[in-house]
């Protein structure tokens, strides 16, 4: 259908700050996501359906035409690889880094690293990059836990204040990059639905930018 679009949202902590965003573009969902267990909103645009779904099946979707937009952390978008995707616009949300962390006071062993993440993709690009030999562990959680049970030398995570890795006797190592909240599009909608993505993209550029100057004011 070349005549409506499909919006993928990321449940969670982005969700709350990026309905404002859509809202300013004009699109606001119908129906209260708190109290509803749909996975798929009309909203005020007749031509626009918002999905909302997890953070990290966001650039899936959007890939495979699923939906046009999708709304998700630049975390997962390295963690995915970016395939087929355009990325127009740096929410400027949920601003945190991707860091590597280890205990506290003790340094990385010289030789082969062993390092627990969920973002495995992203720790084997990170650690080659830089030269060194790193036997990636996928978890989906606390990974905190792994260097102090021995599991890991060191993790890849998400950090903002440090607090978490504090409380777990953690300090943070290497910056591997600044992370925020994306808007991607799918290649083939880009071009095809050009008239209806274009100024969605465009109204939601300028609200992001309207929060800058006034974050600087
Ligand atoms: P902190 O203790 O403030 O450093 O928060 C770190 C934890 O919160 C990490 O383990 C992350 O899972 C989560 N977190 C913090 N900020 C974000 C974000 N912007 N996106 C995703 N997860 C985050």
């Amino acid at each position: 259908m070349t005549d409506s679009i499909t919006i993928a949202l990321s449940k969670g902590r982005i969700l709350k700050e990026t309905l404002p965003l859509l809202k300013e573009a004009g699109i606001e969902l119908l129906d209260d996501i708190e109290k509803s267990r749909k996975l798929v909103f009309p909203t005020t645009d007749p031509n626009v359906r918002v999905l909302i779904i997890r953070a990290t099946d966001v650039p899936t979707y959007v890939q495979y035409g699923g939906a046009d937009l999708g709304v998700t952390g630049k975390d997962v978008l390295m963690e995915h690889g970016g395939e087929g995707l355009y990325e127009p616009l740096d929410l400027n949300i949920a601003r945190c880094r991707l860091m590597t962390a280890g205990p506290k006071d003790r340094q990385p062993p010289q030789g082969r690293l062993r390092v627990a993440t969920k973002f495995v993709n992203l720790a084997r690009r990170y650690y080659s990059s830089q030269g060194r030999q790193a036997d990636i562990i996928k978890l989906y959680g606390a990974m905190e836990l792994a260097p102090i049970l021995g599991l890991a030398d060191e993790i890849v995570d998400i950090v903002d204040t440090g607090n978490t890795l504090k409380a777990n006797g953690l300090e943070p190592r290497e910056l591997i990059e600044h992370i925020s909240t994306r808007l991607v599009a799918n290649r083939a909608s880009m071009k095809m639905k050009h008239q209806l993505l274009h100024p969605i993209i465009e109204k939601m550029g300028v609200a992001v930018e309207r929060r800058r100057t006034e974050e600087i004011a």
